[in-house]
């Protein structure tokens, strides 16, 4: 941008989904809205993301704003590049209490889906579908009919095009440094790398970077975790950075699709069979877990994430790299899976390297106005499909009040009253 304007009365720092689609909404309502990235579009989590967008999570007020994130992404599937082909969800014996639950509530909100219980149904489920579906022991399957995939650079190229178009300004290479407050914390004034910007209100929706813009705050490196037991987890980092694992390999993408020809659902596969080589040797004995999605021009997905700790150099962004033994294992986890798949190790192709994520201290988003007028998107890496995020802060900075984003507010730390914690042993739900 030639001229940065020296005052906006939205500014909203960080151009990906939360930053885009907060500013989508508000220029959509009339409001003045200057989006600022210190790189560009997409550069961040949301660039980078393997795009799955699902419903199944444990806790009912993250499947009610999913619900409302599929609303968005069904709304113009072309320009956010989206493929509505479904998700399904696998699990071993321990999986299937959770993913019953997560139906039965999936059923009270109106979400499409069904769910297959028993090793033989599950199997007959999936080999309706793909014939050479052969993983053994998953006895529950949970299909949601809806939601599915998008690619992500499209994606976010798309959202950022209707914020443009709905009046809303992005400044690429604007990095903001530092805040201006007054006596009552207010902040006044952003400092930026292309100069200072007047402010009435501020949104921080900087994925990764987060814990360097809640520290420009002058809030907490650390807090006390109230559980709703009454017991007290004291001094736990805010922030914990984990590495979120990615691999293609280079087959056609149609390489997934069902026997009839159509694009697939995502499949996300959770099993605690030991998972072999295609020679037969043992890769791990230990419960696994991975997902599959077809890509631009190949294969693509990921397996559970690795945790870094509360120290991360975010940038460059993505930085580091996977686990040496996940491309054997996810490769042989596709294989095991449909038999369509063995020898893709051959085929596996490190372009991704997957990224990392910034978890708060209980894992689930920050939605919540840190200070009176500013407003931090902190979605706890579980953002890419959390579209409506932003429509719902726009309705907030407007006056409104936003059911869906209450239960994510920060006090819930102090006040115990936490998200229902999932007892699968697989960490993504
Ligand atoms: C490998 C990987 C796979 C994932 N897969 C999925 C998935 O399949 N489905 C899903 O739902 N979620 C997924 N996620 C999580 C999801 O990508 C993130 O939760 C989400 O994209 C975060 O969006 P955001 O808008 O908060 O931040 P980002 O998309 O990271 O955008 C933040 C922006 O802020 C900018 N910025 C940072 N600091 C500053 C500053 N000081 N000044 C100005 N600008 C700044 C950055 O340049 C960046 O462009 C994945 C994450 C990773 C890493």
């Amino acid at each position: 941008m030639a001229d940065l304007p020296k005052s906006a009365k939205h500014l909203v720092i960080g151009a990906g989904v939360h930053g885009l689609a907060t500013a989508w909404f508000l220029a959509e309502a009339g409001e003045d809205v200057l989006v600022v990235d210190k790189d560009r579009v997409a550069a961040g989590a949301s660039g980078i993301a393997c795009g799955v967008i699902r419903n199944n999570y444990f806790q009912p007020a993250m499947q009610e704003l999913m619900a409302a994130c599929v609303e968005i992404w069904e709304s113009d599937p072309e320009a956010f590049s989206y493929h509505g082909t479904g998700y399904i969800a696998l699990g071993p014996p321990a999986q299937e209490e959770e993913l019953a639950q997560v139906f039965e509530r999936q059923q009270r909100i109106g979400y499409d889906s069904e769910l297959h219980t028993g090793e033989a149904e599950v199997a007959a489920h999936m080999k309706a579908m793909f014939g050479d579906w052969r993983a053994e022991g998953l006895t529950a399957c949970l299909h949601e009919h809806v939601g599915g995939f998008a690619f992500n650079q499209e994606s976010m190229h798309g959202l950022a095009d209707k914020a443009r178009a709905a009046g809303a300004a992005i400044a690429e290479g604007v990095e903001v440094t530092g805040f201006d407050s007054d006596a009552s914390g207010s902040v006044t004034a952003v400092q930026t790398s292309a100069g200072p910007i007047e402010v009435e209100q501020v949104v921080i929706a900087v994925g990764p970077w987060v814990a360097s813009l809640w520290e420009m705050l002058d809030l907490p490196d650390s807090i006390d975790v109230h559980h709703p037991d009454g017991s007290v987890e004291k001094d736990k980092p805010m922030w914990t950075y984990w590495y979120l694992q990615e691999g293609e390999v280079s087959l056609p993408p149609a390489t997934l699709n069902t026997d009839d020809g159509s694009e697939p659902p995502v499949l996300h596969v959770d099993s605690h069979a030991p998972l072999r080589a295609d020679d037969g040797t043992v890769l791990t004995e230990e419960p696994w877990g991975i997902y599959v999605k077809p890509d631009r021009e190949s294969v693509q997905g990921g397996a559970a994430p690795l945790t870094v700790g509360p120290e991360f150099e975010v940038d460059p962004y993505p930085t580091g790299t996977v686990d040496p033994k996940f491309p054997d294992e996810w490769c042989a986890a596709l294989s095991h899976c449909l038999s369509r798949f063995e020898g893709c190790r051959e085929s596996y192709v490190q372009v991704r390297s997957g990224g990392a994520g910034a978890f708060t201290a209980d894992n689930f988003p920050v939605f919540d106005r840190m200070r009176d007028n500013v407003y931090v998107a902190a979605d706890s890496n579980h953002g890419y499909k959390m579209i409506a995020v932003g429509k719902e802060i726009a309705a907030e900075l407007q006056g409104g009040h936003s059911t869906l984003l209450a239960p994510f507010r920060f006090e819930r730390f102090a006040t115990g009253r936490l998200h229902p914690v999932s007892q699968s042993p697989y960490p993504w739900s």
